[in-house]
């Protein structure tokens, strides 16, 4: 017997450019009953400008750092479990920034406990973490309706590399994006929080086993479904699945409700502009 759990599957630490330690972070998703968070901090590829402007900026993981950070991640998802039975999934965002909104990719690696060189292509780079048994996800692949970098090689390139993915994001933050939304794609709803401030936004929620392999199966087999999570207060002293965003969709489409694990959840909360952020 199981029972559902939120999971935030796209989160930053100061590692990259996140603002929190990675102990914040599982303490902030712990206190909120989560039942699973991966920390996928930037890595991003040498070669390019931004790249190795982001090395300069110290807001990427690089080779060097690369051991401390999955040692912390081992040591956190320890705490987290016995604090919290929260389940702390390592990941990395693979990060390919061009000049070109249309050259550039950002891939969620999760479960990589590995250095995986970050220069190859994005297809490579999926092949790369499943082939460590880990989870490929297609990170942000279309407009984020946000002044900030764009990241489109993945969505242009999707009918060639869909089977490379394990899942597309269909949300990211407060935003729903239509395009997936509308495609035959695998999906997944992350937060791509790199501040707390960051907090309300579309989710995931699992109901299967609490561990990496049962929530990585349940991506692959696409049994999931998202959720708006609204943060009640600034302060985060109360909070709580937002059941009332969900209740109200059930009301407004109760065969959508109805129809399988993957009920997707319109609300009026996704006009709600969410803080500006600040990812690479
Ligand atoms: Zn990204
Ligand atoms: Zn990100």
């Amino acid at each position: 017997m199981t029972t559902p759990f939120l999971a935030d599957l796209h989160i930053h630490s100061s590692f990259s450019d996140g603002k929190h330690s990675i102990p914040e972070l599982v303490d902030f998703y712990g206190g909120r009953d989560f039942g699973a968070i991966a920390i996928t901090d930037h890595l991003c590829e040498r070669r390019s400008v931004l790249g190795r402007a982001a090395a300069y900026l110290n807001r990427t993981l690089t080779e060097a750092t690369f051991p401390i950070y999955q040692e912390i991640l081992k040591s956190e998802a320890k705490r987290a479990w016995e604090k919290y039975r929260m389940v702390v999934i390592p990941g990395v965002e693979f990060t390919k920034n061009s000049l070109s909104n249309h050259r550039s990719a950002h891939v969620l690696g999760l479960g990589l406990t590995q250095w995986l060189d970050p220069e190859g292509d994005p297809a490579t780079l999926a092949r790369g973490i499943r082939a460590f048994g880990g989870v490929a996800i297609a990170a942000h692949p279309v407009s984020t309706r946000k002044l900030e970098k764009q990241t489109y090689h993945l969505w242009d390139h999707r009918e060639e590399l869909r089977a490379e993915f394990d899942a597309w994001e269909v949300a990211s933050g407060a935003k729903l994006f239509d395009e997936i939304l509308r495609s035959d794609l695998p999906k997944i709803a992350s937060s791509d929080l790199h501040h707390k401030g960051q907090m309300t936004s579309w989710k995931t929620e699992f109901d299967c086993e609490r561990n990496a392999e049962a929530i990585f199966q349940a991506i692959r087999g696409q049994e999931l479904r998202f959720r708006f999570y609204q943060e009640k207060s600034p302060q985060g002293s109360i909070s709580a699945c937002d059941l009332v965003g969900a209740q109200r969709l059930h009301a407004l489409a109760p065969r959508a409700a109805a129809r399988s694990m993957r009920d997707f959840i319109f609300s009026d909360q996704l006009s709600q502009t969410s803080p500006r952020t600040s990812r690479l």
